[in-house]
């Protein structure tokens, strides 16, 4: 039977890291179908869509900067990374029949609408996936920051952080075996115990502003389709 979902809006962060799969650099065309796939799963149940997508899987500002470049003119690059996933993405959402549209931080009028926020919710209201790039349009920024902004902005019910982790733990699960997982965890104790979920601005974007976000893994086939139905599946950080 197909899943019910509880949210009307919502805006699912995903990655750019996540679309390199096991490679080391790019994307990996076989889990961007997939991504899409499942994406366009979720929009069939009804459930308004925009997404955020990184760009760390091609560029990364702060690495960048620490081999000596300068940091505003990498996070710019790091942005133009987030603006080639975004067109790769909705290449993958229209061909399975969806309406999508990019809107970017930066202007890139012959590729990407600019950022409109009246004009995104109106295309949500219709039916399309709104798809961010170019993060805040801010260096020293991240795209997680982008998220979160944009799922305030919009009105989105919540914000679905899409990542390679099954949730929030206490220590880092790779490095520390007995790592526990929270289910749900405040985000002042993510903020007063430093937890790896996104960094302090996003987060205390979240907070001010009352938007639960959900830590799932992505790696998983059927996650997305979970977390909107709300089955139990990652850390819910809230308030
Ligand atoms: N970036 C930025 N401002 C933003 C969003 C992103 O400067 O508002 C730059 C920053 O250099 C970042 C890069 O874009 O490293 C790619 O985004 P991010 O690392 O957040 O992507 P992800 O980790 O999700 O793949």
């Amino acid at each position: 039977d197909t899943p019910r979902p509880i949210y009307r809006r919502v805006l699912l962060k995903l990655s750019g890291e996540a679309l390199m799969g096991d490679g080391s650099y790019g994307i990996d065309p076989r889990l961007m179908e997939e991504f899409a796939e499942e994406i366009v799963q979720v929009h069939r149940l009804g459930v308004e869509m925009a997404l955020v997508i990184g760009g760390g899987n091609i560029f990364r500002g702060v690495s960048a900067a620490s081999q000596g470049m300068d940091r505003a003119t990498a996070d710019y690059v790091g942005m133009l990374a987030t603006v080639m996933n975004a067109l790769a993405l909705q290449q993958a959402l229209e061909k399975r029949g969806v309406a999508t549209r990019v809107q970017s931080a930066i202007d890139m009028k012959e590729v990407a609408e600019p950022f409109i926020r009246r004009r995104a919710i109106r295309h949500l209201e219709k039916g399309r996936i709104v798809i961010f790039a170019a993060g805040t349009g801010l260096p020293f920024f991240t795209t997680d920051t982008a998220a979160a902004l944009r799922a305030v902005e919009i009105g989105a019910s919540v914000l679905l952080k899409a990542t390679k982790v099954d949730g929030v733990y206490d220590a880092d699960p790779v490095k520390v075996p007995d790592a526990r997982k929270y289910d749900r965890v405040t985000f002042d104790e993510v903020l007063h115990k430093d937890l790896k979920v996104m960094d302090a601005t996003a987060i205390s974007m979240a907070r001010d502003n009352k938007l639960p976000v959900i830590v799932f893994n992505l790696r998983k086939s059927g996650n997305i389709l979970k977390v909107v139905a709300g089955e139990p599946v990652g850390t819910l950080v809230q308030g």
